[in-house]
C-alpha cells in the first residue's frame, strides 16, 4: 500500500522481505528476498535506494542500526527500542504523563503475585515482546489463574496491566514531517472480535473535546519520539459517571490497519502521508470524505466472500494477494463511504 501510495509521486520502491510471496513485491519497482542477517543483502538493497522506512515494528534492531549507517532510516530506528517492548513503551508513555492502565512488570512467578497486588484484579499478562492481535496475552479473572496464566505464556517476561472496562476503543493516526509538523486523520472508533480488529468507523463517537485530547495526545507522542512518518496511537475510552477519559493502550510505529479506511476515504491516504513525511514533503491536510465510513476487516476465508461487495454502491475492495486464506489472517478489507 505504501509502494502504490509512493507511484503517483513519482517514486520508485524497492522493498526488502524476507518473505518470497510477500505481496510488495506485485507492485514495486524492484525487490530483494532475503534473511534480516543477510548482509551482503541489505548492502545491494541500501546502494540502491535514497531513502528507507518500514511498515512492520519488529524489523531486528540489527537490521535497522545496519541499514541506518548507510541511508537515512525513517522514523528513527530508536524508536523500536521502545515500541517493540511493553514495558519501555508504557514507562515511555507515563513519562510523558499520559494515562495508561495500571501496570507492574512480571520476571517471575513470585514477581507476579507481587504485580497482581499493585494492579489489582481483573487483569491482562502481556509479555514484553512480540506480542499481537492478542498473541501473547492472558487474562486473570482471580488470583487462582495467574499461575496458569503466567505458564501459558511459557514464564516469559511480562507486564501486568489492570483490566479496562472500557466503553470503546479509538485510534489515531498520525504524521508528522521532516519540519516537525504534525497532521492528524480523524480519531476512529475501532471494534475487536477476538482480539483482532474487524471494523473502524469515522467518524467515532466521541465528544469534539475527547477527540481533540486524543489527537494532543498522538501529537505528544509523535513530538517526543522527534517522529517523522506516519504513527498510530490505539487508546481506551473509559467512562466515568458523566465524564470521559483516554487511556493509551498501545502506540504503533507505522501506517496502521485502523487508518486504511483513508485510502478511500480522504483526500490523503496514510500511506501517502507516510511517502511524503519520509521524502521530506509537506504533509497534506486529511479531510474526510462522505457522511460516514465503515472499513471492515476481512478474516481469513472470508476473503472468498468478498465478491459480493464489488457491485455495493460506495464499496471498495482490497484483496492482499495472500494467498491460501488462513484463520486469523488479515486477507484484505472493504470499505463502505456514506455520502453525505
Ligand atoms: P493489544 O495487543 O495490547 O493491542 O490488545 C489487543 C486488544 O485486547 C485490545 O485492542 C483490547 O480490545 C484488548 N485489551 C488489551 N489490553 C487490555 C486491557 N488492559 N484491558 C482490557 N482490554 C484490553
Amino acid at each position: 500500500m505504501l509502494a502504490l501510495a509512493a507511484a503517483p509521486l513519482g517514486f520508485r520502491c524497492h522493498v526488502f522481505s524476507p518473505e518470497k510471496d510477500s505481496c510488495a513485491f506485485d507492485v514495486v519497482h524492484a525487490g530483494t528476498c532475503a534473511a534480516y542477517e543477510d548482509e551482503a543483502a541489505l548492502s545491494r538493497f541500501a546502494g540502491s535506494v535514497d531513502v528507507i522506512t518500514y511498515e512492520f515494528e519488529n524489523v531486528p534492531a540489527k537490521t535497522a542500526a545496519f541499514l541506518a549507517r548507510r541511508k537515512p532510516v525513517l522514523p528513527d530506528p530508536k524508536v523500536l527500542e521502545t515500541t517493540q517492548d511493553r514495558l519501555i513503551e508504557k514507562n515511555f508513555i507515563s513519562g510523558l504523563k499520559i494515562a495508561t492502565a495500571s501496570y507492574a512488570p512480571v520476571h517471575s512467578a513470585m514477581q507476579l503475585a507481587d504485580a497482581v497486588k499493585t494492579v489489582g484484579l481483573p487483569a491482562v499478562l502481556k509479555t514484553r515482546q512480540l506480542g499481537y492481535d492478542g498473541k501473547g496475552q492472558a487474562k486473570i479473572a482471580k488470583s487462582g489463574d495467574s499461575i496458569a496464566a503466567w505458564r501459558s505464556l511459557h514464564n516469559a517476561p511480562c507486564i501486568l496491566e489492570g483490566f479496562i472496562d472500557f466503553e470503546r476503543e479509538v485510534s489515531v493516526v498520525a504524521a508528522r514531517g521532516r519540519d516537525g509538523k504534525v497532521e492528524c486523520f480523524e480519531v476512529t472508533e475501532n471494534e475487536h472480535r477476538d482480539h483482532i480488529l474487524k471494523i473502524s468507523r469515522v467518524p467515532a463517537k466521541v465528544t469534539p473535546l475527547l477527540a481533540r485530547e486524543a489527537r494532543q495526545i498522538a501529537t505528544r507522542i509523535a513530538k517526543a519520539f522527534d517522529y517523522i512518518g506516519v504513527l498510530a496511537v490505539e487508546m481506551f475510552v473509559v467512562r466515568k459517571g458523566q465524564r470521559r477519559t483516554l487511556l493509551v493502550n498501545e502506540i504503533a510505529p507505522r501506517v496502521h490497519n485502523s487508518g486504511h479506511w483513508t485510502i478511500d476515504g480522504a483526500t490523503v491516504s496514510q500511506f501517502e502521508q507516510h511517502i511524503r513525511a519520509v521524502a521530506g514533503w509537506p504533509l497534506a491536510k486529511p479531510l474526510r470524505l462522505g457522511r460516514r465510513i465503515e472499513m471492515v476487516n476481512l478474516i481469513g476465508d472470508e476473503v472468498n466472500d468478498a465478491a459480493r461487495w464489488l457491485t455495493v454502491a460506495g464499496t471498495s475492495v482490497h484483496e492482499y494477494g495472500k494467498g491460501e486464506p488462513r484463520p486469523r489472517r488479515k486477507m484484505g478489507h472493504v470499505t463502505r463511504i456514506w455520502p453525505r
